[in-house]
C-alpha cells in the first residue's frame, strides 16, 4: 500500500523563547514523511532541493523506508529556506523570511515506480505544484490529503481554492480555517470548507487539540498536556504524516478509522515539539508511540451514568 508524500524539503532557522537555531533541516515533506514512516515503509517522496542540501539527510530518509527517486537535486541552486519566530505562548508565530529558491521553477516528475500510489499526502507547497502532482498520477489515489498554510492564502488564493476542490481531506489550523472562510465560528467555517469540495476537514488547534469534520459528524481529539513545548515547527506536518501513515497501514478510510488516525497523528506531533527540528522524531520506537497513544486514551476516558 504505497504512500506518496509531496512537499517542501527545506532549511529552517527557528527562534523560540528557549533558543535559536541556525539553518537546520526542515520542510513539510521531511516532517510528514518521517512521521508516516513509523506506520508504513512504502513511502515515496516528491520534492526538490539545491546542491547545498546534506546527502546524509537524504540517506537518513532512505533508512526510514522513504524512496527519494522523485527528489530532484538542482545543481547550482539553493534549497527552499524558511525562518520563523514563536511568540511566548508558542501557539502563534511570525514568518520572518520565506525564500522559495529551487521551488520557483520546480516541475515535479513522478517516477514510474510511484504510479501504484494509493495514498497521496500533498504536504505544504505551492498549490500549482500540488495540482501538477495530482494530475500526473495515472490513477486517482484512494485518499488524497492536502495541507497548506496562510502564506499561500496570501499569495496564491485562486490556485489554492482550485486544489482544495480536488482533495478528500483538508488539514488547516484554526486561524487558516477562519482566513479561508471569513467565519470566526469553526463550525461555520467547517461547513463552508466542506461545501468547497473536501469530504473531510481537520482543524488543528495546537495545544488545544484537533477537530475532524465530515458533513454529518464531528470528532474532537485533545493535545497531550506537555510540561515543556520546545519547538512547534513541523507539528502540523508531523500530525498529517501520522494520520495518513496510519490510514495507509490499516487500509481503512472510514470516519471511525480516521478518528484513530487523528489520535496517532496527535501522538506523533506531541513528540515533534519536544526538541528542535526533527531531532525527537528521527529515533522513536514503536513502544514509545504505543505508550503515548495510551496516554491519549487515558486522558479522555471516563465513566458516566446518564440519569
Ligand atoms: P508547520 O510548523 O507544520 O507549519 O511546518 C513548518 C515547516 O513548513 C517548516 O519546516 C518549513 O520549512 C515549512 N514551510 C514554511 N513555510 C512554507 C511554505 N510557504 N510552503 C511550504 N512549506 C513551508
Amino acid at each position: 500500500m504505497s504512500l506518496v508524500v509531496v512537499g517542501t524539503v527545506a532549511f529552517d532557522a527557528i527562534e523560540t523563547p528557549f533558543g535559536k537555531t541556525d539553518k537546520i533541516v526542515g520542510g513539510a515533506a521531511t516532517y510528514s514523511g518521517t512521521s508516516a514512516s513509523y506506520f508504513t515503509k512504502n513511502i515515496k517522496l516528491v520534492s526538490v532541493v539545491g546542491d547545498d542540501f546534506p546527502v546524509e539527510t537524504i540517506k537518513r530518509l532512505n533508512s526510514h523506508g522513504i524512496s527519494t527517486e522523485g527528489l530532484q537535486i538542482k545543481q547550482g541552486q539553493k534549497t527552499f529556506f524558511w525562518s520563523g519566530r514563536y511568540h511566548t505562548d508558542m501557539n502563534t508565530r511570525d514568518t520572518l523570511d520565506t525564500q522559495l529558491n529551487v521551488l520557483l521553477d520546480f516541475d515535479p516528475v513522478i517516477p514510474e515506480s510511484y504510479q501504484d500510489c494509493q495514498f497521496l499526502m500533498l504536504s505544504n507547497l505551492m498549490p500549482q505544484i500540488q495540482k501538477k502532482v495530482l494530475e500526473r498520477m495515472v490513477n486517482r489515489p484512494k485518499l488524497i490529503v492536502l495541507d497548506t498554510m496562510n502564506f499561500w492564502m496570501d499569495t496564491q488564493w485562486d490556485a489554492l481554492i482550485d486544489i482544495i476542490k480536488m482533495v478528500d481531506v483538508l488539514t488547516v489550523n484554526d486561524a487558516e480555517a477562519r482566513q479561508l472562510t471569513g467565519e470566526h465560528s469553526l463550525v461555520k467555517a467547517a461547513q463552508k470548507i466542506l461545501a468547497m469540495g473536501p469530504k473531510y476537514l481537520v482543524i488543528k488547534k495546537g495545544e488545544h487539540g484537533a477537530l475532524l469534520f465530515n458533513k454529518e459528524q464531528v470528532f474532537f481529539a485533545p493535545a497531550l498536556p506537555l510540561e515543556d513545548v520546545f519547538d512547534p515547527t513541523g507539528a502540523g506536518d508531523t500530525f498529517a504524516g501520522g494520520f495518513i501513515g496510519y490510514l495507509a497501514q490499516t487500509r481503512d478510510i472510514s470516519f471511525e478509522n480516521m478518528k484513530r488516525g487523528i489520535i496517532y497523528g496527535s501522538a506523533m506531533a506531541s513528540f515533534c515539539v519536544e526538541k528542535f527540528g526533527l531531532e525527537r522524531l528521527i529515533n522513536l520506537t514503536n513502544k514509545e508511540i504505543e505508550e503515548r497513544v495510551q496516554q491519549f486514551v487515558d486522558l479522555v476516558q471516563f465513566d458516566i451514568e446518564l440519569v
